[in-house]
């Protein structure tokens, strides 16, 4: 089967490097020669293991450093709740560390103790992957930059037979649902059985499609972006991704090895790109001593929310060009590793009646893409912050069905319940709990929202 990746970003190159393990697959990759490819200093998810072995991507764990990969046990919340201090901890779970969680659930614990109780992110903060048992790096996951990871993917790709074109796509010309043959710069035309689209908020085979947006949910829908040498390597050099709240937003901090990604992530509706950079420059100076007025920063708007269908007639939107939700928990390269193995498994399976799968594939990805949209919410919904219009605003959304099912057994303290109930996609009981347990716990009262 001829198979054509336009867009060479991460998710275009994971995409090539993974689906050329299929050796029934011909695969050519387009990416622009100016490629505007996104890499602000990623966090990513324990998927990434699970991805990288069942493709056999990597031979060692040697393409680490070549990323400026750092290990990352846990993300950390600041400032969520009134309480400026708040913090709270989502630790990256294991079965193991469920089991030993239930015998003893019934302890009065609060979230940061138990994450350190479960989950050694204290005394690993620091570490680096060299020094730590291998066993125990396997079970979290890395910062990294998505530019050099990308490298890494397309070196693999390459070696595997993968053909690269280094050009643009310019037109599309397509028979109903069907892409017939796509208009490269050059003028030249190339057709194929399956084309993917990962060309990003381009989107370029998807752009008379509906999109389901979340904007009235979820209000945050730029970034301002840079990466910075260390000012402590103590307090900033961490094995874990730290998102501080401020008044319109929240700040990422993602320590790689050589230096560290820096955004702030902010609602264009309550605050201008002007301002944002303001607010950035003067927390960064004021916690770390950054003089940044005259820096230049990333700029980044995009959409939240995902195409209810990723794959029509033979185009399949996988990272940007289907879903982003925003990077508060990590979501983005986990969710397009699981799109690839989706489509690896339908297209190694079923070659031939593969057309039958499109539409138990786009439910599967439109609900776990659903399922993260729902986790994330609740780190605004369950914010008692109200010192600007962004938190009041971003706090008052509806809570839906199946939040309002998770903080019911949470505050009837149904531990059990909240524990077993049963729940699809990416977070699963541990997560939401540690998000309840969390934000309760940095509260004067309990959740009061219902
Ligand atoms: C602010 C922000 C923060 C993020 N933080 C995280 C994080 O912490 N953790 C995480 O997991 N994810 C994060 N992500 C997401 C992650 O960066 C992306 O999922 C990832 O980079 C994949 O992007 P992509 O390959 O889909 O798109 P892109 O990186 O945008 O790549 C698109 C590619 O398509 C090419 N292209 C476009 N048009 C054409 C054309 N006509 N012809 C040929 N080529 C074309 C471009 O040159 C480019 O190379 C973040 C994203 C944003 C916006």
């Amino acid at each position: 089967m001829r198979i054509i990746i336009v867009g060479g970003g991460t998710a275009g190159w994971s995409c090539a490097a993974a689906l050329s393990k299929n050796k029934n697959l011909d695969i050519t990759i387009i990416d622009a020669k100016d490629s505007s490819s996104i890499g602000v200093g990623e966090s990513t998810l324990p998927l990434i293991h699970q991805f990288h072995n069942k493709f056999r991507l990597f031979e060692d764990d040697s393409w680490i450093k070549r990323v400026n990969g750092t290990l990352k046990f846990t993300l950390e919340f600041e400032g969520f709740m009134k309480n400026s201090r708040s913090k709270w901890v989502h630790p990256l779970s294991t079965n193991k560390d469920y089991e030993q969680f239930m015998s003893l659930r019934n302890t009065q614990l609060d979230n940061l103790t138990l994450s350190d109780k479960f989950f050694y992110s204290q005394n690993l903060r620091n570490s680096s992957y060299n020094d730590i048992d291998k066993s125990s790096a396997r079970i979290g996951a890395f910062h990294l930059d998505a530019l050099l990871y990308s490298k890494e993917l397309k070196k693999v790709a390459l070696k595997r037979g993968v053909k690269f074109l280094e050009k643009s796509v310019k037109e599309i010309i397509k028979e109903g649902e069907i892409t017939k043959y796509i208009v490269l710069d050059d003028k030249e035309r190339l057709e194929a059985e399956l084309f993917i689209d990962s060309t990003g908020f381009k989107n370029l085979f998807f752009e008379n499609v509906p999109f389901e947006s979340f904007s009235n949910r979820l209000f945050c829908d730029k970034a301002v972006a840079i990466k910075l040498p260390y000012k402590d390597l103590k307090k900033q050099k961490i094995n874990a991704t730290l998102a501080k709240a401020l008044k319109n937003g929240w700040v990422w901090h993602v320590p790689l090895e050589n230096n560290i990604g820096v955004g702030y992530v902010y609602s264009s509706r309550h605050i201008n790109d002007d301002e944002a950079k303001k607010e950035l420059c003067l927390y960064l100076k004021n916690n770390y001593g950054y003089e940044l007025e005259n820096d230049k920063f990333l700029s980044l708007s995009y959409r939240v929310g995902v195409h209810k269908n990723s794959w029509i007639g033979n185009n399949v939107a996988i990272g940007l060009s289907s879903f982003f939700i925003e990077p508060i928990e990590s979501t983005g390269i986990a969710l397009f590793q699981i799109q690839i193995m989706e489509l690896a498994d339908i297209l190694e399976s079923n070659p031939r009646f593969y057309k039958n799968f499109i539409p138990k594939y786009n439910k599967r990805i439109y609900d776990y893409v659903c399922s993260v949209k729902d986790f994330i919410e609740m780190h605004y919904i369950l914010s008692n912050r109200d010192d600007s219009r962004f938190w009041i605003d971003s706090s008052n959304i509806e809570i839906n069905k199946l939040q309002n099912k998770i903080i019911n057994f949470y505050e009837k303290q149904n531990y059990s319940e909240l524990l077993n109930f049963s729940l699809s996609g990416i977070f699963g009981n541990l997560s939401w709990f540690h998000l309840l347990l969390g934000m309760d716990s940095n509260k004067d009262n309990n959740i009061d929202k219902c």
